[in-house]
């Protein structure tokens, strides 16, 4: 089935709440309008059967109507009042007299009708073919002590034309004002959706190609407005995200190409003629430390991306510092002695932290790794712990060759390294300060660096202290 969209949608609910409306208003104003006119009948008809009852003589079997004929009010008036009556004798329930009009209209009660009719309420109907009538029944002593009904009409022909009418009038309104609405609604609809057909058609310009592209914010700041600023954030985020997939990608190709590169190189001198059994040897080890260095990226790399995305998941046991520094200062020491730079430690004890102590300490080293390759011989490396109010200080300070303003705010992006001469001497694949980083975000810290070239950097890893454990416990 064809979905329905939205504007036709909104014409129907339009359409269907206004249709109930006005049939409700109609046959409200109806009845309103019924009643008002059943009123007004009934009151001019208990004016009419008083006045003909105060004109009406009655003697014996005859009845006489008795008014000043000479004046022209009251000579309207009873002849406006006794249009239409009639009079019985309430015991015999014999006819004595009506007026000519009754007499046309031809219907006349039987005597146990004229009894119901005493008994009976005071407002009755005549229906016939050419007629409807109001009566009002009255019962009335004579002189002598006699009783009679005494019947006065008044015709329904003018009240039921008139709610005929008013009844035409409201059906016709009810097709021709749905229609109206549905119209009106039809284009307010259209109207009030243009906008958002302008941001499906600007949505469908953008591709992975066209990422730039936005969704147009017209500053009305209404719903639609904070949809497309909602929108465009997203697409930004998203276009941040592509960039750096694809730098990561352009990134890795350029990595793997310098290795695989040499690799070819020294296989190809290798057969290009015939060697001795030692140099074949010399290039295979040489071929060994570049595998090294490959598998070693291509590790850091899944490492980098098993924790974006979310698969790795930290200890949180209570880490001492000074014990952490201690072991990776005591693993590093070899390497920084074998290149002549001396590296020494000063931690507070009794500095505890929730952790992983495997991945901080994996954290350290990479940043203890970056202070011996970046530092000179004869140059000192610090390692320090201490704690500042409620969080734990790790520093590792060295007096090598600093970072560059240009590059300090770049050295953790993945494949970061700095394009000085100097960098590229010394080995490395631009990941291990992103891991760093990603460490320290696991615990809830945060890095910061401040370096100046020729004068050394410091790294400096803030963690919140471990909350002091319940009593009774270690
Ligand atoms: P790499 O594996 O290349 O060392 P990192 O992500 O660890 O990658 O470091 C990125 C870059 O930051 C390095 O290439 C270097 O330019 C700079 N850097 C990091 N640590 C230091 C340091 N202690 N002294 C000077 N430069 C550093």
């Amino acid at each position: 089935m064809k979905p329905v969209k939205l504007r036709t949608k909104l014409a129907i609910i339009y359409a269907g709440i206004f249709a109930l409306l006005l049939a409700g208003t109609i046959a409200w104003f109806y009845n309103l309008f019924a009643y008002q006119v059943n009123k007004d009948l009934t009151d001019e008809l208990g004016e009419r059967a008083v006045a003909v009852r105060n004109f009406l003589h009655l003697e014996g079997d005859r009845a006489r109507l008795v008014y000043d004929a000479a004046d022209p009010d009251e000579a309207y008036f009873v002849s406006l009042a006794t249009r239409y009556y009639q009079i019985y004798n309430a015991s015999s329930g014999q006819l004595m007299a009506r007026s000519p009009e009754m007499e046309a209209i031809g219907f006349q009660y039987a005597p146990d009708e004229v009894r119901e009719l005493i008994r009976g309420p005071r407002l009755s109907m005549i229906q016939t073919e050419q007629v409807s009538l109001l009566l009002h029944n009255d019962l009335v002593r004579s002189a002598d002590g006699r009783l009679y009904l005494l019947q006065v009409g008044v015709s329904l022909e003018p009240r039921n034309a008139a709610l005929r009418r008013l009844l035409q009038v409201g059906l016709w309104l009810i097709p021709v004002g749905l229609t109206a609405t549905v119209s009106l609604a039809w284009w307010i609809g259209g109207r009030a959706l243009r906008p958002v057909l302008e941001l499906a058609a600007a949505a469908k310009e953008i591709s992975i190609s066209r990422l730039d592209k936005r969704l147009p914010v017209r500053g009305a700041d209404d719903e639609l407005d904070q949809l497309a600023v909602a929108f465009n954030e997203v697409m930004n985020r998203l276009e941040d995200s592509v960039r750096q997939m694809r730098e990561f990608t352009a990134s890795i190709s350029h990595e793997l190409r310098t290795p695989l590169t040499v690799l070819r190189g020294e296989a190809e001198v290798a057969l290009s003629r015939d060697h001795a059994a030692g140099d074949y040897r010399r290039v295979l080890e040489s071929q060994l430390e570049e595998f090294e260095k490959l598998s070693q990226m291509i590790n850091r790399m899944l490492t980098l991306a098993r924790a974006e995305a979310g698969q790795i998941t930290l200890a949180r046991d209570r880490v001492c510092l000074a014990d952490l520094a201690a072991s990776a200062a005591e693993q590093m020491e070899p390497l920084a002695a074998s290149k002549g730079v001396s590296l020494t430690s000063a931690c507070e004890e009794d500095i505890v932290i929730t952790g992983d102590f495997g991945w901080l300490e994996r954290a350290v080293l990479n940043l203890l790794d970056n202070a011996v390759k970046f530092t000179p011989r004869g140059g000192c490396i610090q390692l320090s712990v201490h704690s500042e109010k409620s969080i734990a200080v790790l520093e590792v300070k060295d007096n090598g060759a600093g970072i560059s303003a240009e590059a300090l705010p770049h050295i953790f992006e993945r494949f970061y390294r700095e394009d000085s001469s100097r960098s590229r001497e010394v080995e490395g694949a631009g990941l291990g300060l992103s891991l760093v980083e990603w460490i320290v975000r696991q615990h809830h810290g945060r890095i910061s660096v401040a370096s100046r070239i020729g004068e050394g950097s410091v790294f400096r890893v803030e963690l919140p202290l471990a909350e002091l454990p319940a009593h009774g416990q270690d």
